[in-house]
């Protein structure tokens, strides 16, 4: 239906194993909305436990929060939709309350269902006086949606990701709401290690190239910082190259330069967060 945008994430197999680190926040999601649907679905009868409610990731930029939400879609035997602020937003008053109201009635009709908002702050803005009619109604339209009163949101979660959490209007933090916040760290040594040992395979790289002191030198960096770096590092190899018989591999001069040039996301991050 065109006019309900319920579009359906494209995890493209990412699964937990792809995911380094975040041993903490896996174990959360899994509790919170992988067990409801699946092995542990009987359990949540047994016990009278309604599957609903749900998660709000937080944290800086480019840690995993849509790598984590596309390894639940993968993971959850549960139909999964993507629900984007570009979707439901609309010039005209009244519209994006009907789209919101449409997405639910919808999604309730294909229980058990995740509804996955990316950059969640965009719909849940904090309402003030100074914001317009439209923002508040809109953000209302949610919360109403969310709560189900009439309705039975018994077997729909959601899960919300943002990078601005203290923007999202309070209300959302209310049980059966965003009731679960849970923050997404910039990888420890452990989680660099194996994202930038993930970032290497199949690539060309010296006997020499020590990774443990990447590691070591990239505190504070993000996921997608780190594959800035290792981008970087192969640009200026390929520049070293003369052809593919004589290629210079990835050796630690290329990060020493790479690691000059990309700065922390988190690092500017935590200067907005203060
Ligand atoms: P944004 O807030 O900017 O949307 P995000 O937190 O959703 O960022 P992702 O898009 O999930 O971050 O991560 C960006 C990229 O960094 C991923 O595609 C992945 O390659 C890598 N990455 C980040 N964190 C991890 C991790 N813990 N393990 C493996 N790869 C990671």
């Amino acid at each position: 239906n065109p006019e309900t945008p319920l579009r359906t994430i494209n995890a493209s197999g990412v699964t937990f194993a792809d995911i380094g680190g975040l041993e903490d926040v896996k174990k959360q999601v899994r509790r919170r909305i992988i067990n409801p649907f699946t092995g542990k679905r009987d359990l949540f009868r047994k016990f009278k436990r309604k599957a609903g409610g749900g998660v709000l990731m937080y944290g800086p930029p480019g840690c995993g929060k849509t790598m984590l939400a596309k390894a639940l879609a993968t993971e959850c035997n549960a139909r999964f939709y993507n629900i984007r602020a570009s979707d439901v937003l609309d010039k005209y008053v009244g519209v994006a309350e009907k789209t919101i109201r449409d997405i639910f009635a919808n999604a309730r009709a294909q229980k058990p269902v995740v509804l996955f908002f990316d950059e969640v702050e965009a719909l849940a803005q904090r309402r003030q006086m100074d914001t317009t009619a439209k923002i508040n109604t809109t953000v209302s339209a949610l919360l109403t949606e969310m709560d189900g009163f009439s309705e039975d949101n018994d077997g729909v979660l959601f899960l919300g990701a943002t990078n601005v959490p203290w923007s999202l209007d309070s209300a959302f933090r209310r049980p059966g709401r965003f009731d679960r916040s849970i923050f997404v760290p910039p990888p420890d040594k452990v989680a660099r290690g194996f994202i930038l040992g993930r970032l290497l395979q199949d690539r060309p790289t010296a006997s020499g190239l020590n990774v443990a002191q990447i590691v070591d030198k990239t505190s504070g960096l993000s996921g997608a910082d780190l594959s800035a770096v290792v981008d970087t590092a192969i640009d200026i190899a390929i520049e070293d190259s003369a052809s593919v018989t004589e290629l210079e591999p990835l050796n630690n001069a290329h990060f020493k330069e790479a690691l000059k040039e990309v700065k922390s996301s988190v690092g500017e991050w935590l200067g907005q967060a203060r």
